[in-house]
């Protein structure tokens, strides 16, 4: 339902928790972040609202300048603590957080789970994450691509790695924005999540993929192109 990323100088999780508030008008059942800090991506989430989430970080934050934060809608799968988004593969190195349904989540899951993956959850939103790793040699873009080539749907994808300061995202049908920061750059799935921070903004297009670091950005379609976006001055208020 609703997306937050960062990579920057700031702790993460306050821009996370910040701007998955200003989404809070869309509805949703849970909430989650994972959060980078170089040598592990930590990640908590949870049923019920953000408040439920902030009090289970009270006194102990997550530290680390990287982070996804998601809002979740459920549509396969209860909403509980363990459905909520982020996922992570099982050795916690690729995260990812989903807004959208996979069409053949079914399919994939079943030749996943045949091939030796173990999940987690009863998602549609897990075999994304499964597929990344199955698909990752090295090279992150590469591998979400890969994976993406073999799904059906919609979604608003964001994607993480331990091993890379970067965040990979890509859209389709489902909303994204990213903020185009000094030193820092921010996504989410909607224009108010990120007003506090910077309005200099490049709406994704249908079929983008986009690699970002704290330094910008590299927008490519799904065969790989590069793609040109503009910077766009939001210059209303929510
Ligand atoms: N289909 C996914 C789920 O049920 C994502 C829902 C959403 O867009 O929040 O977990």
């Amino acid at each position: 339902c609703g997306i937050v990323g960062y990579i920057g100088g700031r702790q993460a999780q306050e821009v996370l928790i910040s701007g998955l508030s200003k989404l809070e008008y869309r509805g949703y059942d849970s909430a989650g972040v994972a959060i980078g800090d170089g040598a592990c991506i930590a990640v908590k989430k949870k049923a019920g609202k953000l408040a439920n989430l902030e009090a289970e970080l009270e006194g102990r934050p997550l530290t680390g300048t990287l982070g996804i934060g998601h809002t979740r809608w459920a549509t396969h799968g209860l909403p509980n603590d363990t459905n909520a988004h982020p996922h992570a593969t099982e050795d916690g190195k690729i995260v990812i957080i989903h807004n959208g349904i996979i069409e053949n989540y079914l399919k994939l899951k079943e030749a996943l789970m045949s091939r030796g993956h173990e999940f987690k959850s009863e998602t549609d939103s897990e075999v994304l994450a499964h597929l990344i790793e199955e698909a990752y040699s090295g090279d992150l873009y590469e591998a979400v691509r890969t994976a993406l080539g073999q799904v059906r749907g919609a979604y608003g994808i964001v994607v993480t790695h331990v091993d890379h300061r970067e965040i990979v995202a890509a859209r389709t049908v489902s909303p994204l924005v990213m903020g185009v920061g000094e030193g820092e750059m921010f996504l989410a799935s909607d224009v108010p999540a990120l007003l506090a921070y910077t309005r200099n903004m490049v709406f994704l297009h249908d079929g983008d993929m986009v690699v970002m670091n704290d330094d910008g950005f590299r927008i490519t379609d799904l065969d790989g192109n590069e793609q040109q976006r503009e910077i766009e001055h939001i210059d209303w208020d929510a």
